[in-house]
């Protein structure tokens, strides 16, 4: 008979590695405290307008492909992670394509181009399309002065990329002997230093420095001090592109559900976990299931927890089990910060943007502002956002003749203090404003029709995330490798993590990884083949 599973959350990382379950043979089941998929990504829908809440940048399309292509009893565990083949994409995402014939069976995935527009406070604008000639051209015409740095960066990112991500993406830090192996290799290649500084040494212009080092700021990365290894972001996006899934990105969660289902998987909405169930057997701690809100208790032979790192030690696990992740030891660690999220609708008649699907709006501060962020954790008064406007590329997602766009600003996790129940809305009103004021969508209080806003209290409250982290633990050189959150619980057998705050960390396809690195340590821990 099937062994028994049980997968607690819904995120990418929950939904991909309860795939991978099934592929392995398991019988799983995944258990959201939510009414819907997703967690980050789960979709809000109002007046005719479908929002993403979380991810809108989809990259690496292979990693989609592989979870669409997984059937019952092969888990394609051994499989090369980048086969030669998928390696020579950049032509296919310029001619418009995306998504392989697996993914395509399920949800249209296309790519976007330019990747970002970043726009600088004084009114110039870099597009941002992962094509060296164009990249030149721009960087022409905005700092000359550091087209040279651009070559040098580029040969140190790709080194970067080459080593530390198609060689050691998918390596699992267990053990400190596992992480010694890879130490020297990444001192050679300075990926240790702060992403930062490492920037300063190729780029003189304010704005180079801010254009190359600010996408780790989207998995919850302080530019100022996430390794350098993180330039590979650069990298990853010009050798795959970034996508977007028609229909929203809640709609690759359901195509993904969709697909766990036809393996025999199973989920369970408004099931909040209270409790890890453990055992000690033979002098060892085993977990056996877990225990929800309503009392009903549900046995398995393995326990994964996709819910934040930090709450499913301190929350869901008696003291008594833990040691390694102990209440100091895990309290000790330092979290990303977090995000206030605008969703905004608004009538489109006689306008004409000159935004894109994806927009940078850098402020007047950069360093300051990151140091206001996440060390002296206050609201400033100016701020940098990411603004989506999706219904340039897929016009469903509104009522006809309107925009649905969302725009996201880092802002300090809950450790701040600050009461977002008294401040939030004057803060979604200071950002309209500044859109409309600074001629982004002219007009736009006359034209909007709906808005809604989430804050730090969200990410605590609704996706139970320790002080309202956005993405987990910190990407810092200390949490990162095996001084991450491991996918192995090392304090309880059978128990398992997945999702951004474990190895190898947050983003899209970084979960998507974490739940490859766990069912790998799953398959080995149940002798599988
Ligand atoms: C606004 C925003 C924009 C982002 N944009 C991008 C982007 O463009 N590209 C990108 O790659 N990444 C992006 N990210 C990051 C990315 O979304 C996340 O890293 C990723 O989705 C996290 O997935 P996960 O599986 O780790 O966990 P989550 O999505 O956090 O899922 C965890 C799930 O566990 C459930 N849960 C928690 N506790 C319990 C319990 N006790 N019982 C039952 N269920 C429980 C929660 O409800 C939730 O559904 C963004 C994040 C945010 C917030």
């Amino acid at each position: 008979m099937a062994k028994k599973a049980l997968v607690i959350g819904s995120g990418f990382g929950g939904i991909s590695l309860a795939l991978r379950l099934q592929s392995l043979g398991f019988d799983s089941m995944i258990l959201e405290r939510l009414d819907g998929p997703g967690g980050r990504a789960y979709v809000h829908k109002a007046q005719g307008f479908t929002f993403d809440m979380g991810p809108t940048v989809l990259t690496v399309p292979h990693f989609i492909e592989e979870l669409f292509s997984l059937e019952r009893n092969q888990p394609k565990l051994n499989e090369p992670d980048f086969p030669e083949a998928i390696l020579g994409e950049e032509k296919r995402i310029r001619s418009g394509i995306s998504g392989g014939p697996n993914t395509s069976r399920y949800v249209d995935i296309k790519p976007i181009l330019p990747f970002y527009r970043i726009y600088f406070d004084d009114g110039t604008f870099f597009d941002y399309d992962g094509d060296p000639i164009s990249t030149r051209e721009q960087i022409k015409k905005l700092a000359p002065e550091d087209l040279e740095g651009y070559e040098r960066f580029h040969n140190a990112a790709k080194a970067i990329f080459e080593r530390g991500f198609l060689e050691l993406g998918y390596t699992y830090f267990g053990d400190i002997p596992s992480m010694l192996k890879v130490v020297p290799d990444l001192l050679k290649l300075d990926a240790v230093k702060p992403l930062f500084s490492f920037i300063k040494k190729y780029f003189k212009s304010d704005k180079m420095r801010q254009v190359f080092s600010f996408e780790p700021l989207l998995v919850g990365g302080n530019p100022l001090r996430v390794p350098a290894i993180y330039a590979m972001i650069h990298f990853v996006e010009k050798t795959w592109g970034i996508h977007f899934a028609m229909g929203g990105t809640g709609h690759l969660v359901n195509a993904l559900l969709k697909k766990y289902q036809e393996l025999g998987g199973q989920i369970r909405y408004q099931a909040d976990v209270r409790k890890i169930n453990v055992i000690r057997d033979a002098g060892k701690k085993r977990a056996t299931g877990i225990s929800l809100a309503t009392g009903e208790q549900i046995d398995a032979d393995l326990v994964v927890s996709n819910a934040d790192y930090t709450t499913t030690y301190l929350k869901l696990i008696e003291p008594e089990y833990r040691r390694w992740n102990r209440d100091s030891l895990v309290k000790l660690r330092k979290q990303s910060m977090s995000l206030f999220v605008l969703y905004f609708g608004f009538k489109a008649d006689n306008l004409k943007l000159e935004l894109k699907h994806h927009n940078i709006i850098l402020g007047p501060r950069y360093e300051e502002l990151l140091t206001d962020i996440f060390d002296r954790k206050i609201l400033a008064k100016d701020f940098s956002q990411y603004l989506h406007i999706p219904t340039l590329t897929d016009p469903s997602l509104a009522p006809v003749g309107h925009h649905a766009a969302y725009t996201l600003i880092p802002v300090p996790h809950n450790g701040s203090g600050l009461e977002w129940s008294r401040i939030g809305t004057g803060f979604a009103s200071t950002i309209l404003e500044f859109l409309e004021t600074r001629g982004f969508i002219p007009e736009l209080s006359k034209r909007i029709v709906y808005q809604k806003f989430i804050t730090p209290d969200y990410f605590e409250t609704e996706l139970a995330s320790y002080l309202g982290n956005g993405f987990g633990v910190e990407p810092i050189l200390r949490q990162s490798a095996f001084f991450r959150p491991h996918n192995r619980s090392e304090d309880i057998s059978n128990l398992y993590l997945v999702g951004q705050g474990t190895q190898p960390g947050g983003g899209t396809p970084s979960v998507m990884m974490s739940a490859k690195m766990t069912a790998r340590v799953i398959a080995e821990d149940f002798k599988l083949e």
